[in-house]
């Protein structure tokens, strides 16, 4: 398998070299022979290239069997003109990745306020609010005075069909339980559309349960009870919003993985961005991204018909939960290690793991 790894700015560089550490055991453990190969990407690629994504980053990405990209200091890229693209709308939108999929558990042995829980949200990831990327062309945020700001929304039938499609699938695989999240009493048409094209998709799974619930009264319920839910299907900024919350409830920020998937390839990202305030600190939690790199292999070795991938995917989350659980882990779940210390704490675990299991 080779992978694609892009690190990012901010935390970016430290969590994708712990991330990589892991793959490194988990490449060895389990004989996936891992071919990683590093970019630049952001403003050390604008430093070096001129552009935050250099030309032929692209075809280089689509040539290789799957993407890690390390959280990027988005909100200083402003100018595409200038080189100053969003390296993950550019790759999201390129390779049409229209499912992210980000979950969220607890693992027994971190802070979990909230009781243990395990669900998925199953964000539409390609157009919605998303100025930057729902326009064939520009940009959908306009200054019609200096005063006044019109944002527009995106939602296509299309773009509903799918994300419908993949939540159903995934519930199916799961506890069979899907939540539709919207606002259609507000946005009665672009939300209705949207609920109506998930209800729709359920119906052809008899066997699934389905509700719906309003966005804002989702964000008391997921708090209140974290535990009801399986899998939930948003539009792309409100499961954006809600998705932070439910790594948050999980025990950090820095727990949630992500993965965004299209037909053909999927990229890893760590659901939190860049956080500049803890970047060079050896604070940064790596488990998000490391979390996310076992998502990509799990989808590859589905692709390929390999289960030694799902046999990595599975060991990777199996060594971070007794990682945290041992508190060998990052302060903001509890422990007292830095980054790569956290990373090596897992590999050490998936080693003897493996082993244990072989
Ligand atoms: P960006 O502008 O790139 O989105 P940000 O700091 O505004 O960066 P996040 O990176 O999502 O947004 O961070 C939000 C908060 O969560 C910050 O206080 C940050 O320190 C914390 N945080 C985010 N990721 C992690 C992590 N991996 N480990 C520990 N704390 C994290």
């Amino acid at each position: 398998m080779r992978i694609v790894v892009l690190p990012g700015d901010g935390i970016g560089p430290e969590i994708t070299a712990a991330t990589l550490t892991v793959l490194r055991a988990a490449s060895e453990q389990y004989a996936l022979n891992i071919n990683l190969e590093e970019h630049p990407v952001g403003h050390a690629s604008l430093e070096k290239f001129g552009a935050t994504v250099r030309p032929g980053l692209l075809e280089i990405v689509r040539s290789a069997d799957g993407l890690i990209l390390g959280p990027t200091a988005t909100a200083d890229f402003r100018d595409e003109n200038k080189g100053e693209v969003n390296p993950s709308k550019f790759f999201r939108k390129s390779l049409d990745l229209f499912a992210n999929l980000r979950p969220a558990r607890t693992y027994g042995g971190s802070p979990d306020r909230f009781g243990a829980f395990d669900l998925v949200v199953v964000r539409e990831n390609t157009e919605g609010f998303y100025a930057d990327r729902n326009m064939e062309q520009g940009n959908s945020e306009l200054l019609v005075t200096p005063d006044v700001v019109i944002s527009l929304r995106r939602i296509t039938r299309r773009c509903c069909e799918r994300i419908a499609q993949t939540a159903c699938k995934l519930a199916m695989r799961r506890r069979k339980h899907l939540t539709i999240v919207h606002k259609a009493n507000v946005l009665k048409v672009g939300d209705g559309m949207f609920l109506e094209i998930c209800r729709e998709a359920a119906r052809a799974y008899p066997e699934l349960v389905v509700e719906d619930i309003l966005v804002d009264a989702m964000m008391a319920h997921v708090v209140r009870q974290p535990q009801r839910f399986d899998v939930v299907v948003a539009t792309n900024m409100f499961g954006d919003i809600l998705s932070d919350l439910t790594a948050e409830l999980s025990g950090s920020l820095g727990l949630g993985g992500s993965l965004n998937v299209g037909a053909d390839y999927a990229m890893a990202q760590a659901a939190h961005g860049s956080a500049p305030d803890i970047a060079g600190r050896d604070l940064a939690n790596p488990i998000s991204l490391i979390l996310s790199a076992a998502l990509l292999l799990a989808w590859h070795g589905e692709r390929c018909g390999e289960a030694r991938f799902q046999s990595a995917a599975h060991g990777i989350e199996n060594a971070i939960a007794i990682a945290i659980q041992n508190g060998r882990v990052t302060r903001d779940v509890g422990g007292n290690l830095g980054t790569e210390a956290t990373a090596q704490a897992i590999a050490r675990i998936l080693r003897s793991d493996a082993g244990a299991c072989s």
